[in-house]
């Protein structure tokens, strides 16, 4: 027995799936459609979606924002998994996001779903100006170009309720955080992220190993 996180090998995750997975036939559907379409790594694990779900239920989450969308899994887990509220969903690719447009129709959610199309940043900035979107976000989804994941943050946390989550995918970037040798655009920046983001005292945060690692944050009161 050990105190540290348990290392998965195939074998293992294979199992953990085998008696946790509980996908939806759509969502399987979409994720054997992305898989063959360029860009595909960047659609996240099945059981990160499960497990977004499950935090979505639990907290009765309504209304969030998704920054970065691809062809829209994490959208539609997150959709299926509200009873009612609204995702904004950020993108600049109109390719990816037809495909993830179609698919959310498929399932039934896409009256859920608001996609905008264009820079995320100014999205975000538009939803504070003409929207009053201050403080009334329940959770928000980072899962995009790595060097903005701060300024998302910046404005996200400004769009957060008290309360509520931000949570940012791929904060172990297949572990070339934790190389020093490797300096990378993309890998200092998910570096300079995960220690502001430890050292920022408006929120509390836990680094979850689901993926290629979860960062959540929960804006204090
Ligand atoms: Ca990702």
């Amino acid at each position: 027995m050990s105190n540290q996180t348990i290392q998965l090998n195939d074998d293992l995750y294979d199992y953990l799936l085998s008696v946790s997975l509980k996908e939806d036939e759509i969502l399987k559907s979409l994720r054997m459609t992305t898989s063959s379409m360029p860009g595909s790594r960047m659609q996240i694990a099945p059981d990160q979606g499960q497990f977004m779900a499950m935090l979505i239920k639990i907290m009765g989450a309504e209304k969030l924002i998704e920054i970065g969308t691809y062809t829209g899994y994490s959208t539609l887990v997150c959709a299926m998994a509200m009873k009612k509220g609204q995702i904004i969903a950020l993108d600049r690719d109109p390719i990816s996001t037809a495909v993830a447009r179609d698919f959310w129709k498929q399932a039934g959610v896409d009256d859920l779903i608001d996609c905008r199309l264009g820079d995320a940043l100014e999205s975000l900035n538009k939803i504070i100006d003409d929207e009053d979107g201050l403080s009334s976000f329940d959770f928000i989804f980072i899962d995009a170009d790595k060097r903005n994941y701060k300024n998302y943050y910046e404005i996200g946390l400004k769009l957060l309720k008290q309360n509520g989550i931000i949570i940012f995918d791929n904060v172990l970037w297949s572990g070339a955080v934790a190389d020093l040798n490797d300096q990378d655009k993309n890998t200092l920046a998910l570096r300079e992220l995960n220690e502001t983001l430890y050292k920022d005292n408006r929120i509390e945060l836990s680094m979850i190993p689901v993926g290629d690692g979860l960062t959540i944050v929960r804006k204090k009161e």
